[in-house]
């Protein structure tokens, strides 16, 4: 790393732990040290010590209209001239809840929190307080966010760590999560046949985001819709990364399955911090104070944060960019796995609309396990090599790389050379 950034990273570790607030970005599962960056502009980012790379992580997915699109920027810096905060409610929250009814298709009423983890969490409270039920099914290798229970057997940077649960969760807590396999329909029939009436809901990412991508096979999205309207249980997508990105709708908008609650974040706070549980008015008037489901927040609603999602909301409505950032998706893959295969080198490359992962192993990668089969190494390897070239991939093998609007054919290019000169070298 630079000068500046090692400079940086040794003051960060005195004061915070690992030096960063969220464990992934201290790269430890692609050994070294991070660097800080000093500004983003489009689909680059350049960091303290005066390198420019092009950055695919995007915020780990918020940014889809690139770092500091103009009208997000200057809309954002005319609502905070008002004020930043009231505690109060405030039209911007209107307005964007109203966009966010009209995109996304299973959603009548919306409740905004400050993250995705607050999003998931209020989610299934609401879904246990609704069905009078405690138990939830989650899958191995899906992230919710850092919920007490739901960090059993998650994706995302605990899996690149390895640990089953972390410390500090009492056991007890976790004793009302079942766990089954992704693109498994059988072991979820077989749960609900086991617990059948105590079952308050399943959460799922519809595709799955934070074990590198795996999408859902035919059939199992609408087998879980099937399993959980049989058994008088909700279901919950995830949809923190797939909302507004696998398609404006978000995913129940490509495969055409509804779930009764839908967590959002990420694209929705346009780079601010907002998450979202949303559903049928029947549902969601069950949350306090029309119903008894408690949960709030001092700065939810925040109308800066509200002005960045409505801003990114619009924008992505009115030039429906969609099309255009699943091909330029494909052709990075296409071209990726070409170039991969010239080398001999082993890897598949999964890819849902804009938002792709290439896995260091033979594949086919459509479970968990087969993603753990992924040689982490040499991910690592390719990882700093693709920086040293200009061009930043997550720094872990279990993440997704996003192309958003700014990414032109030429970067992409851009992209694809450097990733035949990182070849040579790892
Ligand atoms: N759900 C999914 C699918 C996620 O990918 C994430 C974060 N990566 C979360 C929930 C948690 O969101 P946050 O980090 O904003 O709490």
């Amino acid at each position: 790393m630079g000068v500046r950034s090692e400079e940086l990273y040794r003051r960060a570790c005195r004061v915070l732990p690992g030096g960063v607030n969220s464990p992934v970005r201290a790269f430890g599962s692609v050994g070294g040290t991070p660097f800080f960056v000093e500004r983003g502009e489009g689909c680059r980012i350049y960091d303290v010590d005066g390198n420019s790379y092009i950055d695919y992580v995007c915020s780990w997915g918020p940014l889809i209209l690139g770092h500091a699109h103009p009208e997000v920027i200057s809309f954002v810096s005319e609502v905070a001239k008002k004020g930043t905060s009231f505690g109060i409610p405030c039209e911007l929250e209107v307005l964007l809840a109203e966009a966010v009814v009209e995109a996304v298709p299973s959603v009548e009423m919306v409740r905004f929190v400050n993250s995705g983890t607050e999003a998931t969490m209020s989610a299934i409270r609401l879904a246990r307080g609704y069905t009078g039920r405690d138990k939830v099914v989650k899958f191995e290798g899906c992230y919710h966010g850092h919920v007490d229970y739901l960090l059993v057997k998650a994706g995302s940077g605990v899996l690149t760590f390895g640990i089953p649960g972390t410390p500090g969760v009492p056991e007890e807590f976790a004793q009302h999560t079942l766990l089954v396999k992704f693109n498994d329909i059988a072991s979820v029939e077989a749960l609900f046949e086991k617990y059948s009436d105590q079952i308050a809901c399943v959460i799922v990412e519809p595709v799955m985001g934070n074990a590198g991508v795996i999408p859902p096979e035919k059939g199992f999205l609408e087998g879980l819709r099937e399993i959980t309207s049989n058994y008088g249980a909700l279901l919950i997508f995830d949809e923190v990364i797939t909302g507004f990105r696998v398609s404006y709708g978000g995913a129940q908008e490509r495969f055409c399955v509804m779930p009764d609650i839908t967590c959002l974040g990420k694209i929705l706070g346009g780079g601010f911090p907002v998450g979202a549980y949303g559903g049928r008015k029947e549902v969601m008037e069950k949350v306090a104070p029309t119903g008894p489901v408690y949960q709030a927040g001092t700065l939810s609603g925040n109308p800066v944060a509200m002005a960045a999602g409505l801003k990114t909301l619009e924008i992505l409505k009115r030039d429906n960019p969609y099309g255009e950032l699943e091909e330029k998706a494909s052709y990075l893959a296409r071209e990726a796995k070409k170039l991969f295969a010239s080398k001999g080198i082993p890897v598949t490359i999964n890819s849902v609309a804009s938002m792709s992962c290439i896995f260091f192993t033979e594949g086919p990668v459509r479970t968990y396990d087969d993603a753990l089969k992924s040689d982490t190494g040499l991910y690592a390897k390719f990882f700093w090599a693709m920086l040293k070239n200009g061009v930043y991939f997550a720094p872990s093998q279990f993440e997704a790389a996003f192309v958003s609007v700014a990414h032109s054919t030429s970067d992409i290019d851009f992209t694809l050379e450097a990733m035949e000169k990182a070849l040579k070298e790892i």
